[in-house]
């Protein structure tokens, strides 16, 4: 037995892998960009598995802040860049790697070489965003997680020719939470990197059954993960708008507008209100409820009330929940508010 059928022969006689399996890993490229809580552990399971290739993006340096949920790195790596450090662990672990490093933040250039397979291990909506049209452009799936306080979310998209992150996500607050600000439990990235490295081995192994925009939610303080499936969104970039004209389903959604609700809220005519912003810190001036986007999407029919008006950051979620809605009977009881809080806020200054 080869010296590469020792490292890896525990993996090669499961089902579906196999030396053609191996070789398929061992050809392929990925690129890492953010190499923290998400990105190291990904990394580390992507080479352990053979991946032949790895490209590592990330210009911060390692802080002491940064080891209850990085522990890959240890308390003497502290000051020195992530990237370079990350090379050296994945270099002891894997010396027959090929590892480029970019110790600089990613602002959406392409890379040179070619790529199969984009790993997100960024923390803002901004550089997911940024991702995801580096995917398109690239032609190629990207590996997504998402971090913060004790709740995740992971899956992997196809933006060319399935639902994209934006479709998921059209509009989201300018300024937004990040683990700096609002925390995040330590075992939770190396979680998600780990489940984020599978999709992509999954992905590499057979590209024809891969789970494009199928989401899991992991919720650390009810231990629950919830599972739903993105769908191409109207509101979202031309590619996924025009996509979706040809496709069957574009219904309209209903919407109201803050005049119209406003003169309701004052003779007392308005229906129950749904806030519907994952990050507000505002709140709504009128008689309203939080609700969770995944909560809605799972409600059954019967809990559904006759008409509910739903109240997002600029109106985009709303109307994108909506058209995400399975059943036609709650999608025609919820109504958006066009321009979302946004159009309130401006109404109050
Ligand atoms: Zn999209």
């Amino acid at each position: 037995m080869s010296d590469s059928n020792t490292r890896y022969d525990r993996q090669l006689i499961l089902p579906g892998w196999g030396e053609s399996g191996q070789l398929k890993l061992s050809q392929s490229h990925i690129w890492v960009i953010g190499c923290g809580g998400l990105g190291g552990p990904g990394a580390l399971a992507l080479a352990a598995a053979g991946i032949g290739e790895l490209t590592l993006t990330d210009p911060d340096t390692i802080n002491l802040n940064n080891l209850h949920r990085q522990y890959f790195f240890s308390q003497e790596d502290v000051g020195q860049l992530k990237v370079e450090v990350l090379k050296r662990k994945i270099i002891a672990l894997r010396p027959d790697i090929k590892i480029n490093i970019q110790p600089f933040k990613f602002i959406g250039s392409p890379l040179e070489r070619r790529v199969n397979l984009i790993f997100d291990g960024t923390d803002t909506f901004q550089a997911k965003a940024l991702i995801n049209q580096t995917a398109r452009a690239l032609k190629i799936p990207w590996l997504y997680g998402s971090v913060l306080g004790y709740t995740a979310e992971a899956g992997i998209w196809d933006p060319l020719e399935r639902a994209c992150y934006t479709c998921l996500y059209p509009d989201f607050p300018q300024e937004e939470l990040t683990c700096d600000t609002a925390g995040v439990a330590g075992p939770l990235p190396a979680m998600i990197g780990n489940y984020m490295s599978w999709l992509g081995i999954q992905y590499l192994l057979n590209p024809e059954a891969p789970n494009f925009g199928k989401m899991i939610r992991w919720d650390l303080q009810t231990n629950r993960i919830l599972h739903f499936q993105v769908e191409r969104n109207t509101v979202c970039n031309p590619e996924c708008v025009n996509y979706k004209s040809v496709n069957k389903d574009s219904e309209a959604v209903a919407q109201i507008s803050w005049t119209e609700l406003k003169a309701k809220l004052q003779n007392h005519s308005a229906p129950p209100i749904w806030d519907i912003r994952p990050f507000s810190t505002d709140e709504l001036p009128f008689p309203h409820e939080k609700k969770d986007v995944q909560e809605i999407m799972e409600m059954e029919d019967k809990n559904f009330p006759e008409r509910v008006i739903l109240i997002c950051e600029q109106g985009k979620i709303s109307n994108a929940l909506i058209s995400r809605l399975k059943d036609p009977k709650p999608r025609r009881f919820c109504v958006s508010l066009t321009g979302g809080w946004n159009v309130i806020r401006q109404d109050l200054i």
